[in-house]
């Protein structure tokens, strides 16, 4: 069995923003040489999120809205965790979108889905984030 890393360095110049990141998933996946196996997205800082779904503007919007409803940034007041921080809607709105996909690899491609993508979701940017990709099989 083969294994493979790779880490994706990210800085977005603004609080939020998402990036569809699938073609960087296939490309490491192309570099690891693996055919038949599984591979790992998961965002390595606790205000990111890796998630699979549509490609669809209007859909990214709507995720803006209703993830602004259940935490909305701000009052900064409103959470314990702020303070020496001001990030706490980021943190959970991490933990609604999730931390990792796991993707199967078929004859070396993303087996997804119909109309399945990859994003990396940043909701603290202005910062150096990163995201591991791992992969195993052969
Ligand atoms: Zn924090």
């Amino acid at each position: 069995m083969k294994s493979y890393r790779q880490v994706l360095h990210f800085q977005f110049p603004t609080r939020r923003g998402l990036e569809n990141i699938t073609r960087k998933v296939q490309q490491t996946i192309d570099e690891s040489g693996v055919r038949e196996g599984l591979v790992l997205v998961n965002a390595m800082n606790i205000t990111a999120s890796v998630f699979i779904n549509d490609d669809e503007s209007g859909l990214h919007n709507d995720y803006e809205v209703w993830l602004e409803k259940l935490a909305p940034e701000k009052p900064y007041s409103q959470y314990a965790h702020n303070g020496f921080e001001d990030n706490a809607d980021a943190h959970l709105k991490r933990t609604i979108m999730g931390r990792e996909v796991v993707v199967a690899i078929t004859q070396g491609k993303l087996d997804f889905g119909t109309w399945e993508q990859i994003f990396y979701f940043e909701f603290d940017g202005k910062r150096d984030k990163r995201v591991l990709i791992k992969i195993i099989g052969e």
